[in-house]
């Protein structure tokens, strides 16, 4: 999805989401797993205040393991109910609905006690744009709904969905906008796909790519570029590298940095080089 958020819009996507909020049980937040802090816009917690909280840590194919362990501790011990999931996944409900049933029980117990009948749990779906919104919706309805790109602002009809035996979900997510607290925020979103990419300059996010799998994997990333460099080296000299190796030239023997650009980038984002997550639980 490919929208610049202007103070407007963004005030928009507020009073969309809290007129939502009235209607809902429960809030499921998705969150890209590899950026649980950087894709989370602290927005949410203001206005949803105490209403119960799923935290779907979505695209675990690509987080790093013990990383998305640290996360998945941290959300519990905030109270929150997190999963940690592949949203293409068309088994998601079951792993889902039990937390939104967790989640919601005092509310439930509460209303039995004033002899209220129990009725369906009702959820909204969160989250920054690229997190996989349209996706998990998609899949839980078993048809496709969201439309993959959605704006906010653009209102609709809205619907309750049939999600599991015991939920039904509103059909359009709420869209919160990517918060930029700083700027390896910024190109953590970049390099995550959760921003355009004219955004942040694009050489900037691949060097904080290549610094960080140096720090982090070096020798995975020696042997997919089939190259051998290491922390220490002038980040030209990566680039230099990466261009012979993978051939990626302006011509003559000049490198194209252009592509090699391109091209980290475009292997870090889709977890061609290995599965890692950006944000440390405990930082
Ligand atoms: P939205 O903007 O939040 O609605 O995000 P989308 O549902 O359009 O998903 C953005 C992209 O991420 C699409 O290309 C999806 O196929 C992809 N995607 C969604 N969930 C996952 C996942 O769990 N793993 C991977 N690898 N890709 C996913």
């Amino acid at each position: 999805m490919s929208i610049n958020w202007f103070p407007g819009h963004m005030a928009k996507a507020r009073r969309e989401i809290e007129e939502n909020l009235k209607k809902v049980d429960v809030v499921i937040e998705i969150l890209d797993a590899r950026i649980p802090h950087s894709s989370h816009n602290p927005m949410l917690d203001e206005i949803t205040q105490h209403k119960p909280r799923v935290v779907v840590l979505n695209k675990v194919d690509m987080a790093d393991k013990q990383a998305t362990d640290a996360w998945m501790a941290k959300f519990k011990s905030e109270g929150k109910y997190p999963v940690a999931l592949d949203g293409r996944n068309n088994q998601i409900i079951k792993r889902i609905e039990p937390l939104a049933i967790r989640a919601t029980a005092e509310i439930f117990e509460r209303m039995q006690k004033k002899g209220i009948g129990r009725r369906a749990i009702r959820a909204m779906i969160t989250g920054i744009p690229n997190v996989g919104k349209s996706t998990v919706i998609n899949n839980v309805a078993k048809r496709k709904i969201a439309k993959t790109g959605n704006t906010p602002g653009v209102t609709k009809q809205q619907q309750w969905i049939k999600a599991g035996e015991q939920m039904e979900l509103l059909d359009t997510p709420g869209i919160l906008w990517p918060k930029f607290e700083d700027e390896i925020t910024g190109k953590k979103l970049s390099l995550t796909g959760a921003i355009k990419d004219t955004v942040v300059p694009l050489d900037e996010v691949a060097i904080y790519g290549i610094e960080f799998l140096l720090t982090h994997d070096p020798a995975r990333f020696n042997a997919f570029y089939n190259i051998n460099v290491s922390e220490s080296d002038d980040v030209v000299d990566v680039f230099d590298a990466i261009g012979r190796s993978r051939g990626l030239k302006a011509g003559g023997n000049e490198i194209n940095y252009e592509a090699v650009t391109n091209r980290v980038i475009y292997d870090i984002r889709n977890g061609k080089i290995g599965s890692y997550t950006f944000d440390e639980a405990d930082a």
